[in-house]
């Protein structure tokens, strides 16, 4: 689910169609520069952009970083960033995930993900959900090491494709991040599209209710978190933001993404041509073609191995590993350590709250379905009494009415509710009396 091909965002009908035109065209304009630009590179009409790392290594980088010249870093991160936090990968069907939803006979297992499947059938996903909440994970010192950037005024932004918001777990202010894939930090009504909070969901998640809208009317329609389904577009934010934030960007960062995942993978090619790309992975991807007219067509990649390669680094490893090595090299390695350090212990203490709310959300659901057959059996008694009753002054009736009524419901209510209902008759009592 981390990672999936989206089309790119529609913008709303009748939201400033115009400010929407002028941009199109202004990015068109842009993008046919762009192009023009690289095929002059790439056949050497042009000077080649000024080289800004000393060397083509994680070294280079991080001089580059200390020199002071590079301000508006963007990150980019896919699930690699958080496989350690011990988030399955949705896409591998052996995680165990998704064997807990075969009761549910689904299809393929991304029908989870399946807007047009979630319409007829919404409880694997909640049911998912519930396993995956956030809450239940950690950051990672990958997910510090973003924050890191961001509180030493060196991150511009942050684009994730991951959905479990260990970002902002870790700490990463809203207006630095980009969630592209969305999050559970809200939801809506898939009919009248009222807003729900995340609490909200999580309150119906836990007690394993299928979350529904509660506008008058509106009552039984599903609420979705506002997640981005195979078959939905991405979300209003990321197509506002991506333009300007990658043409001010001063050094790409690019970790734990297999960059196969449009459009997401092609932000690497919207930065300008001199802008330096460090990517981090497992895997060395993302390599692009050297032929000019393959370029393009199919947009450029990283040129690693390139000759004429002068800004793009790759770092074998894990995120983590990557970003531990980047902060010792530029100092921070003890400041970073203390922030997962002491961060982590505080969530520790957060979720055994979670964990015992969830306990007493499922117990209340069975004290209310208890109750709700004290509630008929009460309603019984009362009509029995009133049937029962003949036609008297109202004012005398009241007193033996609540007197005789106790010990008569008592018998169906448990004892606890019982206790309750016997002792307030007497009060009652007594303040009618005074007043007669
Ligand atoms: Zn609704």
């Amino acid at each position: 689910m981390a990672e999936k091909s989206e089309k790119e965002p529609v913008p709303e009908e009748e939201e400033a169609k115009k400010p929407v035109k002028e941009e199109s065209e202004k990015e068109v304009a842009e993008r046919r520069e762009w192009l023009m630009d690289m095929m002059k590179l790439s056949l050497g009409f042009a000077p080649t952009p000024e080289k800004l790392l000393d060397t083509l290594d994680m070294d280079g980088v991080v001089n580059y970083i200390k020199s002071g010249k590079c301000k508006k870093i963007i990150t980019m991160a896919g699930a690699g960033i958080s496989t350690s936090a011990g988030i399955p990968d949705f896409r591998s069907p052996n995680t165990g995930l998704y064997d807990n939803l075969q009761k549910y006979n689904l299809p393929h297992p991304q029908a989870v993900f399946d807007i047009g499947y979630f319409w007829k059938n919404p409880e694997p996903f909640f049911l998912l959900a519930k396993e995956l909440w956030p809450g239940v994970f950690k950051p990672t010192p990958c997910h510090y090491f973003i924050k890191l950037l961001a509180d030493k005024g060196l991150l511009h932004r942050h684009y994730t494709q991951n959905i479990d918001t260990l970002e902002s777990r870790a700490g990463l202010e809203a207006d630095k991040l980009v969630e592209a894939h969305g999050s559970f930090r809200t939801a809506h009504c898939l009919i009248c599209e009222k807003e729900y909070s995340q609490d909200f969901i999580e309150e119906k998640v836990f007690a394993g209710e299928i979350p529904r809208c509660n506008e008058p009317g509106c009552e039984d329609n599903i609420v979705k978190p506002d997640i981005v389904f195979f078959g939905e577009s991405l979300p209003k934010r990321f197509g506002e933001l991506v333009h300007d934030d990658f043409k001010e960007c001063d050094l790409l960062l690019i970790m734990g993404t297999s960059l196969v995942v449009q459009p997401f993978a092609s932000l690497m090619n919207r930065t300008q041509h001199h802008c330096p790309r460090m990517y981090i992975n497992l895997e060395k991807t993302g390599s692009g073609p050297s032929n000019p007219i393959s370029m393009l067509m199919f947009g450029g990649g990283f040129k690693f191995d390139d000759e004429d390669n002068y800004r793009d680094v790759f770092w074998q490893g894990t995120c983590d590993d990557g970003c531990l090595l980047m902060a010792e090299k530029l100092g921070w390695k003890e400041e970073l350590q203390e922030i997962v350090k002491t961060d982590h212990a505080k969530i520790d203490e957060n979720a055994k709250a979670l964990k015992a709310r969830s306990k007493s959300l499922e117990s209340d659901k069975e004290e209310k379905q208890e109750e709700k057959g004290e509630v008929v059996s009460k309603v019984v008694e009362t009509k029995k009494s009133t049937l029962g009753k003949s036609e008297s002054d109202t004012e005398k009736s009241n007193i033996p009415k609540s007197k005789t009524n106790a010990p008569k419901s008592s018998v169906t209510k448990s004892s606890s509710t019982a206790s309750r209902a016997t002792s307030k008759s007497p009060s009652s009592s007594k303040t009618k009396l005074k007043k007669s």
